[in-house]
């Protein structure tokens, strides 16, 4: 299969599995100007499967720089009504929603943390029924990884402007499985995924124990109707989808009143094209209450102060060690990808479809029960070579579920 007929197998995965498009429905597109050849071939399947209608939104974090460097504050702390009415009438006619992604993960270096933070919220609050829709099941998304020069030559800065995108486009295509009939390698990734939540929800764990050599000393409370989910989801009328592309994590989401102890980081951060490494965070009572970094603290101290809920913890995942995105060695500079490297916890929002009926329930109604509500969610690596992770069960007992950093069955 040459480079070409690749491309527009991921493009096919992406509409098929990860959209899970039907025929006469919309498809609403956000993406960066640089991917427009991508894109194209999107719409182009997307149309080919039938869709009604397909917008994009294209987007460009040059602008968008020159905006945070000189716009002021009060700019970012709202978000015009017909920007919020753009996504909020996507969700309202049952359109999927499509995220192609491409960062440079150092394009906001040293922007104003205020103003992302402020931009961060009065996004949540105006387009709380978009970001409704898709927490609660109502529209399918998707979020999948397109290669640019500007990122790939941030993940493999020796390499030509050209090479460096293509090797970064073989390894997004090899991470996603695309090879010639790539919907059937994730129906049996999907397989993988459901016996080993099956063994984990059997398990009724009350609490999670971390520790490895570099000091994470940690435990986590789950709830007693806490659900451990990955691969897919089903929307609320049992449409199944692929939210993320790639994934390899099993997660769910905590306790928000029960965490205590030190986590240490396994990969650094990146948040907003700002990077945080080399960190830890102390937790007590589920609150993150101090943590440092080599690099990028007030970036870090931003996220954990952006609102009440940030916190706290949203969700925790496990990812052993030999994941094929950890397998690859390349650091991507990209949480979509680098989060499925690594076990780790996410500051923020919790999600509805880790808790029994939580699709029934609304935000508060959930914070209420233990899952965590805040404007953010933002996920930090923890998964080293020797982490292990003993589950607790009510009775005290002990269940090995990771050691050292995969796996214990
Ligand atoms: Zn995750």
């Amino acid at each position: 299969m040459d480079f070409d007929e690749r491309l527009d197998k991921y493009a096919e995965l992406i509409v098929y599995k990860g959209c899970a498009l039907q025929g006469g429905q919309e498809l609403y597109i956000t993406a960066p100007l640089q991917t427009v050849d991508f894109t194209r071939r999107v719409v182009r399947t997307a149309y080919g499967a039938g869709a009604r209608q397909v917008t994009v939104a294209w987007s460009d974090e040059v602008c968008a720089r020159m905006t945070y460097d000189n716009a002021p504050l009060e700019v970012f702390e709202t978000l015009e009504p017909w920007k919020a009415e753009r996504s909020n009438s996507m969700v309202r006619r049952g359109a999927a929603i499509l995220n192609i992604l491409s960062e440079d993960p150092e394009v906001m270096t040293g922007v104003d943390q205020a103003k992302i933070i402020a931009s961060a919220r009065a996004s949540h609050a105006a387009c709380k029924e978009f970001y409704d829709a898709l927490d609660f099941g109502r529209n399918v998304w998707c979020i999948a990884g397109a290669s640019t020069p500007d990122w790939a030559g941030k993940v493999f800065p020796d390499l030509s402007e050209e090479e460096a995108t293509r090797k970064l486009w073989d390894a997004i295509m090899d991470t996603a499985r695309v090879d010639s009939d790539p919907c059937a390698a994730w129906d049996a990734h999907r397989a993988t995924f459901d016996a080993r939540k099956a063994w984990l929800n059997s398990q009724h764990l009350d609490a999670l124990h971390y520790t490895a050599s570099n000091g994470t000393d940690f435990t986590v409370g789950l709830l007693e109707k806490g659900r451990w989910e990955g691969g897919g989801q089903a929307t609320a009328d049992g449409t199944y989808f692929f939210p993320n592309i790639p994934t390899e994590e099993i997660f769910t989401s905590p306790d928000r009143m029960r965490a205590d102890g030190i986590v240490h980081s396994a990969l650094p951060l990146i948040y907003n094209g700002a990077r945080v490494q080399d960190f830890w965070v102390r937790f007590e009572d589920g609150k993150a209450v101090e943590c440092d970094a080599e690099v990028g603290r007030d970036v870090l101290q931003g996220i954990i102060d952006i609102d009440e809920g940030s916190c706290r913890l949203g969700e925790c995942a496990l990812i052993p060690y030999e994941s094929p995105i950890r397998q690859t060695g390349i650091l991507f500079l990209n949480t979509l990808y680098d989060e499925n490297a690594s076990c780790h916890l996410a500051l923020g929002k919790g999600f509805p479809d880790c808790y029994e009926g939580g699709y029934d329930l609304d935000s508060e109604q959930l914070e209420q029960e233990g899952v965590n509500e805040s404007a953010t969610h933002v996920d930090f690596m923890i998964g080293t070579e020797d982490l292990c992770i003993t589950g607790i069960k009510a009775d005290g007992s002990e269940v090995p579920v990771f050691v050292d950093g995969t796996w214990a069955e």
